[in-house]
């Protein structure tokens, strides 16, 4: 499959953008990036930036057991955050500067999009959030 789709959302990440795509038709938000609207199939789709600003839905630190290709990145954690405008998103999450890893984090927590380097983007494009 092409990445086309996805290359302004990424583009974004490596300038420590967090861009959400809208429909020029409905307005609507929606994420990860389509090719028409879930709300209207229109195909006019533009880019919003967000606030970056959300709340943890669900998270989960992963220890052991790593897929292929991550075993050098144990400990980690992915969460799915879910945005202060709406669309919802699975993100890495930081550890805490304390040390404790992501002892921090819980459920409802309010977190907000804090990009690692673009060079660590462009290995892994993924947005990354932190406790707010
Ligand atoms: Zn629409």
């Amino acid at each position: 499959m092409s990445h086309k789709i996805v290359e302004e959302f990424r583009a974004g990440l490596c300038a420590g953008e967090l861009l959400l795509q809208e429909c020029d038709s409905c307005r609507r938000l929606n994420m990860y990036p389509r090719y028409a609207c879930p709300y209207c199939q229109s195909e006019q789709l533009g880019w919003k930036r967000s606030n970056g600003r959300g709340s943890l839905h669900s998270f989960t630190v992963q220890r052991l057991g790593a897929p292929a290709g991550f075993e050098a990145e144990l400990p980690f954690a992915l969460g799915v955050v879910k945005l202060e405008e709406g669309p919802q998103l699975l993100a890495r999450l930081w550890p805490s500067d304390d040390g404790g890893g992501w002892d921090g984090y819980a459920c409802d927590a309010v977190v907000e999009f804090a990009p690692p380097s673009a060079e660590e983007i462009e290995r892994r494009p993924i947005a990354w959030f932190r406790l707010a």
